[in-house]
């Protein structure tokens, strides 16, 4: 995670002291223990950190959104420090959750009867879910409209059972039955209190939010559950300005917090509210999962472009609900008042008036079941377990079985042979130079022609076998800097020397404009889980 508090580190006294009985039965040294833990092996005085110390122990990487692997490669740049940062190797797979765990029984039903039984065992067959659009509109907003007013029921069973159990006046205990109205258009936010979740930011502008909740004719509601971190001070004071606009005058009754939040309350709130509401602070929210289980049973979602919700909204915009800014990055809270400023906007001219406007006989609100529809039949297949688990499959879990078996067959003959082969390579390392790179092209060619390039590597104690010369080549935006560089692998030609060879490549050239090239050494072997295992590149 972006966020530092998610990312444990330790003092290296406690580690020597703590770690001692590991670090005796792996036969390494203090410092070689320390090392695995610090993202400059050499820094004697850097705290020994848990997420370095998983990534040197880890064959594969990934974030749990496309944008989060995005920042990963960013954060984690230091342990690569010479590669490019798009080809930092951490992958990305989207989290998912498994629907049907979230799925009211109501809405269940109704999926069985127009998706047929099989919806549950087939989360990621996106024809399947195509027939969400069958479901009548009238059946689905009853059903939605039923699971609201169960959440108000359950909201205010809560809430007398809090005030209560708090020992708070009669006429309190008494009030925590009637808040809520079962037929408003009802906004849920749900989570732990992290700062960067920014709970209160709809409390902002105060006059604001209650001029937007008391319309009497097009009446909001607002429901919070969530616990903060008990060290969390950021994070509690968060729930207590929200517990306040709650005993506000202007808000009673249509902003409550639900203590104790777990899936319980998770699964009344995501299948009870209309919309769900998101606005951590981009790109601090890794994936996220709650819209995703909110927007399975039909809610909208309602979010700032971050983790899961930037790849949804990049696909399919406002017809699964509303983005909030179009994916800005703030220096800490200075986007705050804006981004509070763009969710007014968006509930008032926006989501409540699509919410209201009810049509023909039946007095349904149409335009918003068709987008109810949208995230069922387009989220639901994609932000689900099974999808995740096969990628994690295919990506990941079946290459590492496969990897360990080549290592570790026959009395770990593979795994030895790699070890020595690390150690004569990163000793034979300092040697390794680029002598020149020359191209063999005229210095302008036509698009389709291929540049030819060569180049003189010395590799000292390494021969051909130990190592791929490539060139790195792309586009360049007038400087010497090449972008987002593609790489070609370079063919030994022959011996130039001692310990010298002369590589040859070829460039594909795909459009115009000026180009750059760079040859570079990096270590193979086919044993490695890729090709940046060591961490080595020599650049020429
Ligand atoms: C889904 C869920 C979470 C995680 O929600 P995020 O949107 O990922 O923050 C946390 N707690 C409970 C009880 C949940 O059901």
């Amino acid at each position: 995670t972006f966020v530092p508090a998610g990312n444990d580190a330790f003092q290296p006294e406690l580690v020597r002291r703590y770690l001692e009985p590991y670090r005796g039965a792996l036969g390494i040294s203090d410092e070689e223990l320390l090392s695995l833990g610090r993202v400059d092996a050499r820094d004697g005085t850097a705290a020994f950190s848990m997420p370095v110390l998983a990534m040197r122990a880890a064959d594969h990487y990934n974030g749990v959104s496309e944008l989060h692997g995005e920042v990963s490669r960013k954060m984690w740049q230091g342990l690569w420090p010479d590669l490019p940062q798009h080809e930092i190797p951490i992958d990305f797979i989207t989290n998912g959750v498994h629907t049907p765990s979230w799925i009211a029984s109501e809405m269940g039903a109704l999926f069985t009867r127009y998706l047929g039984p099989r919806w549950a065992a087939e989360l990621d067959d996106a024809e399947l879910w195509q027939r969400a659009y069958e479901i009548p509109d009238a059946e689905l907003w009853q059903v939605h409209e039923h699971r609201r007013s169960r959440l108000v029921q359950h909201a205010r069973r809560w809430l007398h059972g809090a005030a209560e159990r708090r020992g708070a006046a009669r006429e309190e205990v008494e009030l925590a039955d009637e808040v809520l109205d079962p037929h408003a258009l009802t906004i849920g936010f749900a989570r732990r209190f992290a700062t960067y979740k920014r709970a209160a930011l709809l409390f902002t502008d105060l006059a604001r939010v209650k001029k937007l909740l008391g319309d009497p004719d097009r009446p909001v509601q607002l429901v919070f559950a969530g616990k903060a971190h008990p060290q969390d001070k950021g994070g509690k004071e968060l729930i207590r300005s929200i517990i306040l606009a709650s005993r506000d005058a202007g808000l009673r009754g249509r902003v409550v917090f639900v203590e104790d939040y777990d899936m319980r309350i998770a699964r009344a709130l995501v299948s009870g509210v209309d919309v769900w509401l998101n606005t951590p602070r981009r790109p601090l929210e890794a994936s996220g999962t709650s819209g995703m289980k909110a927007a399975a049973n039909g809610a909208l979602g309602l979010s700032v472009l971050d983790g899961w919700f930037a790849e949804a909204w990049r696909d399919h915009g406002w017809e699964i609900g509303w983005g909030i800014g179009h994916g800005e990055e703030y220096v800490d809270g200075s986007g705050d008042a804006r981004e509070a400023e763009l969710l007014y906007d968006l509930l008032e001219r926006e989501v409540v008036p699509l919410f209201y406007a009810r049509e023909g006989m039946g007095q349904l609100p149409r335009a918003w079941i068709r987008r109810m529809k949208n995230s069922i039949a387009k989220l639901v297949p994609q932000y689900n377990t099974a999808r995740m688990v096969r990628q994690y499959t295919g990506k990941f879990y079946v290459p590492a079985i496969r990897l360990t078996h080549k290592l570790t067959d026959g009395d770990l003959a593979a795994a030895k042979a790699l070890t020595t082969w690390k150690e004569h390579v990163r000793s034979a390392w300092q040697d390794v130079s680029v002598v020149d790179v020359r191209l063999e092209s005229r210095d302008e060619v036509a698009v389709g022609e291929p540049v030819k390039v060569a180049a003189t590597v010395r590799l000292g104690a390494l021969t051909p076998d130990d190592v791929a010369v490539e060139l790195y080549h792309g586009p360049t935006a007038g400087g010497h800097e090449i972008a987002r560089g593609k790489v070609v692998r370079m063919t030994a030609v022959e011996r130039a020397g001692d310990g010298a060879w002369r590589y040859f490549g070829e460039i594909p050239t795909g459009a115009s404009g000026a180009h750059a090239v760079a040859a570079r050494v990096v270590p193979r072997n086919d044993a490695m889980s890729h090709p940046y295992e060591t961490a080595l590149i020599r650049w020429g």
